[in-house]
Parts: structure tokens; sequence; C-alpha cells
């Protein structure tokens, strides 16, 4: 289902910083919605591509995680507007309450080199539908593996009856009385910089400019229709605690025609009680009497792959650490690279001595105290 980004631009695997922007920028002036010939579903493609491999870090996760992956951040890249630096709270509620689709860095700079600055045609002011959070828990085992879950979600899909337009069929339209039909209104939005004038998408109009006369009456001119729907996902192995998978479009639809928001799948990973995480290793602990510590034993030990024996060296101490290499998590999206998992032994000394055990180990007290 991974979309091919290189494809939709026309460029190979290997191609440049300089070859992807130039790229970029001629089909984004062939295919825009505002020129003869225009298309608007190709274009935004493009962006999409663009979004993702005009980013060093969002294309190398690509190139390793295909598309799912594309807004997610694992930790590493540092911030950035946008997806970059996935701080989920935020970045979660930013994006879906904004009003245009081609947010956050890169896109607008270049938009206004082409086109001479700020977003133009009736187009683009559609209302994008909202992104839908769905919370799903995973075993830690299944994080080890990879697993594949289905969620249902109950979403606002597009009204068949009208195709999502919201008018009956045949109906005549009429400019919108709101906005004149320019599709936008300015608007005062308090923020952290004072009151800001912002342009946003007319309301009344979904941001088309038109209104029907007669609204379809399967979804009373809204152009939408609940739904639920069953999606199936790939969680891959090694994810972190707290990341999100995204479908992209298949979140809320959007008002009177506008592009669909996302499904942000967020994966939380139950605690397992033999083992703790750190980072793709794996650590546990591992208990033994003072007496075996001293003479050398071995202990049976619980990894992902099943039991398996230490060997303990005579003399081992409380806390030392024995190292099980590759035992441990699959690095995020590989199976083939995997930490390690960590055992530390602890020497555990009786609580409770038997008549005999405290004979011996008195004998034993007057050996050393020699
Ligand atoms: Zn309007
Ligand atoms: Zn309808």
């Amino acid at each position: 289902m991974a979309k091919d980004f290189y494809a939709t631009l026309g460029v190979s695997k290997s191609a440049s910083a300089d070859e992807i922007k130039k790229a970029y920028r001629k089909l984004a002036h062939r295919y825009h919605p505002d020129k003869k010939g225009g298309d608007e579903a190709k274009f935004k493609e493009i962006n999409e591509a663009y979004q993702v491999l005009s980013n060093a870090d969002k294309r190398a996760q690509y190139d390793r995680f295909g598309e799912n992956f594309s807004n997610m951040g694992a930790g590493s890249s540092g911030g950035g507007g946008g997806f970059g630096g996935f701080d989920f709270g935020r970045g979660f509620e930013g994006f879906s309450q904004g009003d245009f689709r081609f947010e956050g860095s890169g896109f607008e700079d270049i938009f206004s080199n082409i086109f001479g600055g700020g977003f133009g045609g009736e187009r683009t002011s559609l209302r994008r539908g909202a992104d839908i959070r769905v919370d799903v828990e995973i075993s830690f085992e299944e994080m080890a593996q990879g697993v594949k879950k289905s969620v249902s979600v109950r979403r606002t899909g597009r009204c068949e009856s009208c195709s999502g337009t919201g008018g009956k069929k045949g109906s005549s339209e009429t400019t919108c009385s709101v906005c004149g039909g320019a599709g936008r209104v300015r608007q005062s939005v308090r923020s952290f910089l004072g009151v800001v004038q912002q342009v946003v998408s007319c309301e009344a109009c979904g941001g088309r400019g038109k209104t029907f006369r007669d609204p379809c009456s399967s979804c009373r001119g809204s152009g939408q229709k609940k739904e639920t729907r069953e999606f199936s996902l790939d969680i891959p192995e090694g994810i972190e605690d707290g990341q999100a998978l995204s479908l992209s479009r298949e979140g809320e639809a959007g008002e009177r025609g506008g592009p669909p928001g996302d499904i942000m799948l967020v994966v939380h990973i139950r605690k397992q009680p033999n083992f703790e995480r750190g980072g793709s290793d794996v650590f546990s602990c591992a208990s033994i009497s003072a007496t075996r510590a001293s003479l050398g034993d071995s202990v049976s030990v619980k990894t992902l792959d099943g039991e398996t024996v230490i060997k303990i060296p005579a003399g081992t101490q409380s806390g030392e650490v024995f190292r099980l290499r590759g035992k441990g998590i699959p690095t995020l999206g590989s199976r083939w690279s995997r930490g390690d998992h960590l055992v530390t032994v602890l020497v555990s000394i009786p609580k409770y001595l038997s008549r005999e055990e405290r004979k011996l180990l008195e004998s034993l007290r007057e050996l050393e105290g020699k």
C-alpha cells in the first residue's frame, strides 16, 4: 500500500536534494490547480512526496519504513516545523485544526517562490477533515516481534448520494453570501504573539465559495456521513511506547468535498513483569544464592526467545551483568539487527537459616577468621 514518492516526482532513489527540488518545482508548476490543465489530485500527491523527500530525516525514515512512517518522529529528528519531532500532544491538535492542507516548513517558501506568494485558488481553501487519534495497546512480546492489529474507527466519511459535495443532484449553485465567493474569510486569532489576523476557509460554504440552492437530503448539505471502518495495520517490531503510525487521508472527511484528515495510531506497550526495556536492549534480573555465586553455577533465564541457561562463574558478585548478544529487541523495522539481553545477577543472602545451615556457616566463619 506504500506510495512510491520517488516515482511521483520522477526521480531515482539516489537523487540528490537538488534534483528532488528541481523535479518538484517543475511538476508543481505543471499541475498547479490554478493553472489551465492543472490537476489538484496530482498536485497534492507531488506535494506529499516532496514534503517527505525534501526533509533528510523523513526521507531516511521513508526509505527504511515506507510511507506509514513518514509522519512519525522517532525522537531523533530535531524539531522543525510540521511533523518533525512529533510531540504528540501538541503536534496532533495543532495539525487537526489547520485549515490549509499545506502547513509547515518548506512548502510555503517554495510555493511563494513559484507563484508569487500566498495560497492562490479557491480550491486550496477547502476545509480539511480532522485527524483521528486511535490508541492501541500491544504486549511486550508483540512489540518485539511485530504484530498485525486491526482497529475499528468510527469516522465521518463522504456522503455517497452527493459524492461529498453536499448538493442535491442537478441543483444549481449560488455565490456564498458569507465570503462573497472567495471561499476564505479573515479572522482574528489570539496567539502567543497577540491577536493575529488569519485567513481561514469560510465555514458557510466549506471554502468552495458557492453553496447549493438545494442541499443533499441525505447529508443535509454537509457532504458527510458517519461510518465505521476496519483498518488492519502492521505494527513494526521495535516500536517505542507512544510512537504513532499514520494512515494518510483515512481520517474525517473534509466538509463539502474538502480533503480528509489522517488517522494517527498511537501505540502503547503493556508492561512486562520480567523485562525492562532500554532502547533495543532488554534488562532482567536473576537471583542466585551466596553459596552458588561463590562456587559457580548456572541459572535459567527467560528471554524473548524462551528460556536460556547462563553460566555463573565461581566468585560472581552481586550486581554483575551478563550479556546475551542478539537476544534483545529488533531495531525499529528490522528483524535482523537486534539489541542484547542484559541479565543482572543478584546474590541473595538467606533470611532464615536451618540449624544445620547455621552450623556450617559458623564453621565457615571460623575458617575466615584465621
Ligand atoms: Zn463562503
Ligand atoms: Zn450528501
